[in-house]
């Protein structure tokens, strides 16, 4: 065997063993009872820990580095050299101490952060914490670089993107967002949503979703749907891959657009190049890249006026109390936006607000700028002056996400990403094709799934976000498309 089919073979057993810790968590929140999960923490970790070794191999990095060197720019196998060398430094520049104890200390800070939430209590989780913050400052400080500490916890998600690129993005939307939310909460009857409120039978939302997923080109022949606690999308392979959502009897709105969510995180996973298929590049790319696929199906396809009325009819003959709603009923209703205190119930336009919110937190506690005793009393302060509200509790302020507890810090301002270079994508994809938005209130998505399959899915993780857009649109990711898009749309829906 050839050096370059050697590392190959080692990337594939790793990237098998990676898949198979994957469909265990899979299993585990859709089937698995809850007596299981002793045992299966254990098999996971054990996964888990092979698929470290093979990656942190000494040996590993210097074979990526000596293929790098003489592989021709731009082809699948230097991207998998330059994926195989960052990733084999960044698993060995953390002690294997370090990592073991992050694992115990946040697996115990989210059992206390569950309690802190249900009795609302910030006081009980803070210690927790603390201890969380500590040990993320000392894996920030091993992985550097010193000067921008930051940039550790942001590479975790978004490979090759820099702290201060990220922060002038956010900080571009920020002023406009705050001035969009307040136009809009000044305004709360503007929009009404109450022809959606009512009983739903969950069979048919059921039904409603699968039918969504297919429109868009979600292959179900390479795919399912479950129910699980929280949504989400995984893949064990370009041929098999698994959606998640939620149901509640008072609404289909969340299960629907939830499911158009996670399908267009599947649609990104099922359209891999074949070429890429059992190997680590084999996967969406980065997490706002990631989350710009969501996204951009979620809100910019599934709340268009093109979707709207090409869905309605479907709707109604699933849900015959919407027989009197019209197409431009059903759109403006799906879009109400409204100022609120829980991120994952906010809308399109006030949801950036949220992630700002925590990106600066996160900063300053990593900084020492904040204390974790301080934190109840900044973030309500930031919700005060960007929301307009003041959170009642801690449950409905600083304890409502998981995130924190479980060490993802870094994690928040993808999904603002995703938000922002889903609207430059889309933009260029019309551009590129003018007729997707007749084709989509025709229910035709082809063009625009070409398009993105073209020009996004077919690359996996050959390219961060940065390179994949500038590819794509020919420019850097920029805060304006997203911008223009929000101004338009909630312009005309509230009369600004
Ligand atoms: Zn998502």
């Amino acid at each position: 065997m050839s050096e370059l089919e050697t590392f190959k073979e080692h990337l594939r057993e790793a990237h098998a063993l990676h898949k198979a810790a994957d469909l265990l968590e899979w299993d585990q929140q859709v089937n698995m009872p809850r007596q299981g999960v002793t045992a299966r923490m254990e098999q996971t970790a054990l996964l888990k820990r092979l698929v470290h070794e093979r990656l942190a191999d000494p040996r590993l990095g210097e074979r990526a580095r000596t293929l790098l060197a003489g592989l021709p720019a731009g082809s699948d196998e230097a991207a998998l050299a330059r994926w195989t060398l960052r990733e084999q430094e960044r698993r060995s520049k953390v002690p294997a101490r370090l990592v073991a104890e992050l694992a115990r200390q946040t697996s115990l800070a989210q059992d206390v952060w569950v309690e802190a939430r249900a009795k609302s209590d910030f006081g009980l989780f803070a210690p927790a914490l603390e201890r969380v913050v500590e040990l993320k400052r000392e894996q920030a400080r091993a992985l550097g670089p010193a000067d921008r500490l930051y940039d550790a916890w942001l590479s975790e998600f978004e490979p090759g993107m820099t702290t201060p690129q990220i922060a002038a993005l956010l900080e571009g939307l920020k002023p406009e967002l705050i001035a969009l939310t307040r136009a809009v909460a000044a305004q709360p009857s503007a929009v009404d949503d109450a022809p959606l409120r009512g009983r739903f039978p969950l069979d048919a939302q059921r039904s409603v979703c699968e039918q969504a997923a297919q429109a868009i080109g979600f292959d179900f022949s390479a795919g399912r749907l479950d129910v699980s606690a929280h949504p989400f999308c995984t893949s064990f392979s370009r041929g098999d891959v698994r959606l998640t959502t939620r149901f509640s009897e008072a609404s289909f709105v969340g299960a629907l657009f939830g499911v158009l969510h996670e399908a267009g995180h599947g649609l990104y996973e099922q359209n891999v190049a074949a070429a890429l298929e059992g190997l680590p590049l084999c996967a969406g790319s980065t997490m706002g890249l990631h989350e710009s696929q969501s996204r951009l199906w979620e809100n910019i396809v599934g709340r268009s006026r093109g979707f709207c009325a090409f869905f309605l009819p479907r709707l109604k003959a699933a849900f015959p109390q919407l027989s009197g709603l019209s197409a431009e009923g059903l759109y403006r209703a799906v879009n109400r936006a409204t100022p609120s205190l829980i991120r994952v119930e906010a809308d399109e336009l006030t949801y950036g607000l949220h992630v700002i919110l925590r990106f600066e937190l996160e900063q300053d506690l990593l900084s020492g700028a904040l204390r974790v005793a301080d934190l109840p009393a900044a973030w309500a302060a930031k919700t005060r002056a960007y929301l307009g509200l003041t959170p009642p509790d801690d449950a409905r302020g600083v304890l409502q996400d998981v995130h924190w507890s479980d060490g993802l810090f870094g994690y928040f301002p993808t999904y603002v990403l995703g938000n922002v270079i889903s609207a430059q994508l889309f933009a260029a994809a019309v551009a590129a094709r003018p007729g997707i938005p007749r084709s989509m209130a025709a229910g035709d998505f082809s063009a625009l799934r070409g398009w993105l399959a073209e020009n996004v899915h077919r690359h996996g993780r050959k390219l961060f976000a940065g390179e994949l857009v500038l590819q794509a649109t020919g420019k850097e990711i920029s805060p304006e498309p997203y911008l223009s898009y929000l101004r338009a749309k909630f312009g005309e829906l509230y009369s600004l």
